[in-house]
């Protein structure tokens, strides 16, 4: 099920169904589709054509993508959280003795995460993780170290679209079957942000909670309505 939206598909079904397709794929990206990360994707030929493509999920991560979804008249059915779609395959990965790996934040950052992650699933497999500061053209040692520990899910955690450009340089060669850009996740699951309170979350505003904490992230806004312009344009 999927809305069209500018030559993209949004996955429009719930998250339970999500999560259930996303472990029927033989590989799979996974795009936090927010108007921000979609809007870069009409500027960049090699960010479009992968997320145009089955290759990738695009979920609706983001009250601008469910308004977009209004205006097309093919609404989804709910907005979906990037970190819970996170959560919920690492849940199931430590269910059924997946490994996963994580690349992203600062050291610290993933260190703490990594602990945190074990704490909650005590019965996960982590196979490997590594800070999210290194040259992208120049890592080897960082994918053969994926290669050869062969997890089933990647995250990575970079912020868009470093992390899909990640994503798509290397998905090919790697064997990993899902691969998901997780922007400032490992952040919250290391517990250095919090997330909005679940009321603001319920109604939409989980945005104004993160530019109140965070105000520099205001200037990213201005991707929304020009997504939302070009969106009512091809109407
Ligand atoms: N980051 C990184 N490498 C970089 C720049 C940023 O690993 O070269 C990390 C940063 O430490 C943070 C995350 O990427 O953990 C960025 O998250 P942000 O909140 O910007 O992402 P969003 O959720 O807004 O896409």
């Amino acid at each position: 099920m999927s809305t069209k939206l500018l030559n993209y598909n949004i996955y429009s079904d719930t998250k339970s169904n999500l999560i259930n397709e996303i472990f029927k794929h033989e590989k799979v990206h996974i795009v936090s589709g927010n108007p921000e990360v979609l809007f870069q994707g009409l500027n960049n030929e090699s960010l479009f054509r992968n997320f145009a493509s089955d290759k990738a999920i695009i979920i609706p991560d983001g009250v601008g993508t469910v308004i977009a979804s209004r205006i097309v008249k093919q609404p989804v059915k709910e907005k979906i959280a990037g970190i819970e779609v996170m959560d919920e395959i690492v849940r199931r990965c430590a269910e059924t003795n997946k490994g996963i790996y994580l690349v992203g934040a600062s050291q610290e950052t993933i260190e703490q995460c990594v602990l945190n992650l074990k704490k909650k699933y005590p019965e996960l497999n982590i196979l490997g993780y590594h800070n999210g500061f290194f040259d992208q053209e120049n890592c080897n040692d960082i994918i053969e170290d994926i290669k050869e520990k062969s997890p089933y899910a990647l995250f990575v955690a970079m912020g868009a679209p470093r992390q899909e450009n990640f994503i798509i340089k290397y998905m090919d060669e790697l064997p990993c079957k899902v691969f998901m850009g997780v922007g400032g996740s490992f952040d919250g699951i290391a517990g250095k942000v919090k997330r909005a309170p679940k009321w603001m979350i319920n109604i939409g505003l989980e945005w104004f909670y993160r530019v109140a904490k965070e105000p520099w992230r205001a200037k990213r806004l201005s991707s929304i309505p020009k997504f939302l312009i070009q969106v009512i344009k091809e109407k």
